[in-house]
């Protein structure tokens, strides 16, 4: 098998996001597709690790933020590279309230669901949701995963589906590469990496200049 024909599957960038309790919680997805119409539904595949997925199958409630092209690189960070067990991922972040769910208003559409079934695979959930309410946000294109993987210079977390081993090892360009070890992000700026100011900050992250590794 070449597991590579995969990438030629197209997902998107979702911020999923449910209560755990009273707080807020969320996680980034790729794998989310509509399946039916009428009654609207649309199915999530998502981690056993990812604390999300417990919270949804108690709270019976999951919202899809689209994220779009402008949307801020710092939400895939905050909501893919982070635990929502350790921290606030809606601290600080632009989000209202749909059917008692948060979503992220810098994106391109939100979808509320409750969850009419579920069905468990070796490593993830896949959580069918009938729509309760959606609307779209702004004009800007959503955001694909190529586009992430492409332009963002963004990698998967190891928990998603679409996680392929090879992407960390693959040669990306002959010169050394800098990269964050938190996220995977590619250094790519005009200035030579070496000789920003210790105040640079990884752009999907945010963690400092000192987690770069040379590759
Ligand atoms: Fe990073």
């Amino acid at each position: 098998m070449n597991t590579r024909v995969f990438r030629n599957l197209s997902y998107g960038v979702y911020a999923v996001s449910t209560l755990d309790g009273e707080r807020n919680t969320g996680c980034i997805a790729n794998s989310i597709m509509q399946i039916t119409s009428s009654p609207a539904t649309i199915a999530v595949s998502m981690n056993h690790d990812n604390y999300t997925n417990s919270c949804i199958a108690k709270t019976g409630k999951f919202a899809v933020s689209i994220l779009s092209e402008d949307s801020d690189a710092a939400l895939i960070g905050r909501f893919g590279f982070q635990s929502g067990k350790d921290v606030n991922k809606f601290d600080g972040i632009d989000f209202s309230i749909k059917e008692g769910l948060p979503v992220i208003n810098d994106s391109c559409g939100y979808i509320v669901c409750k969850v009419i079934d579920k069905m468990e695979t070796s490593t993830h959930t896949v959580f069918l949701g009938e729509v309760i309410d959606c609307d779209t946000i702004g004009s800007s294109p959503a955001m694909t995963y190529a586009y992430y993987h492409n332009v963002v210079k963004g990698k998967s977390p190891k928990n998603a589906p679409t996680y392929l081993p090879e992407e960390d090892s693959k040669p990306e360009k002959a010169a050394t590469q800098w990269v964050c070890s938190i996220c995977g992000y590619v250094y790519d700026g005009e200035i030579p990496f070496e000789e920003l100011p210790d105040t640079y900050t990884c752009p999907i992250c945010k963690q400092g200049k000192e987690k770069f590794t040379q590759k």
